[in-house]
């Protein structure tokens, strides 16, 4: 059984698929405890993976784009099974990790990694996105193993002003490595 926090049809609000329309599969628990978590990745219910992914057509349609989060979405011994189970139901599966807990996936798995602490290096050399959160200072530290992925992303936690302001003057000073992603669904008003 899978431990789930919420299944949702919305648009990806951050990163490089910024805009696109997307059911969010939120698995609960996470093995890092941040303390500028703001998500709430409390188990709300169990379901399988068959289940799952028939939640997924029923909210989402043909949407093409399922992004497993967290929480942590690796954490789960069956989250392998339901990658396998959405793509074999024709889905895009993108993963949001913080790349702590190395997992094998398949090549079209889009792979964002959020570092915060502990990255494990492959998971870092695997990342298709890296998304690093500022939070009253850039925490570059985690970015030590990501020597290939350009560009980082730079999420302003909570889009506050001093943090949009810190992000913008690192993505300045080094324009050619980082580039800003704001949390765009929470502008706009929707989860
Ligand atoms: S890794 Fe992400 S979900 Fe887990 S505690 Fe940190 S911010 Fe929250």
């Amino acid at each position: 059984m899978l431990q789930l926090a919420e299944i949702f049809y919305s648009i990806q609000g951050e990163g490089l698929w910024s805009g696109t329309p997307a059911v969010f599969v939120r698995l609960a628990g996470c093995n890092l405890a941040c303390d500028f978590c703001d998500t709430d990745y409390s188990l709300k219910f169990l379901a399988t993976v068959d289940r799952v992914v028939e939640r997924v057509r029923e909210l989402g349609g043909d949407c093409p784009m399922v992004i497993l989060t967290g929480g942590e979405p690796l954490a789960q011994a069956e989250t392998p099974a339901l990658i396998d189970a959405l793509r074999r139901d024709g889905r895009r599966v993108h993963i949001e990790s913080n790349g702590t807990l190395f997992t094998d996936l398949p090549e079209d798995v889009w792979l964002c990694v959020s570092p915060k602490e502990r990255v494990d290096p492959r998971m870092a050399a695997r990342a298709n996105e890296a998304k690093l959160i500022v939070d009253r200072r850039v925490p570059e530290e985690h970015l030590t193993h990501f020597t290939e992925i350009k560009p980082i992303l730079l999420q302003p936690e909570g889009n506050k002003r001093e943090n949009i302001e810190l992000a913008l003057a690192y993505a300045k000073a080094h324009p050619d490595r980082f580039r800003i992603s704001l949390q765009t669904h929470k502008l706009i008003g929707v989860p």
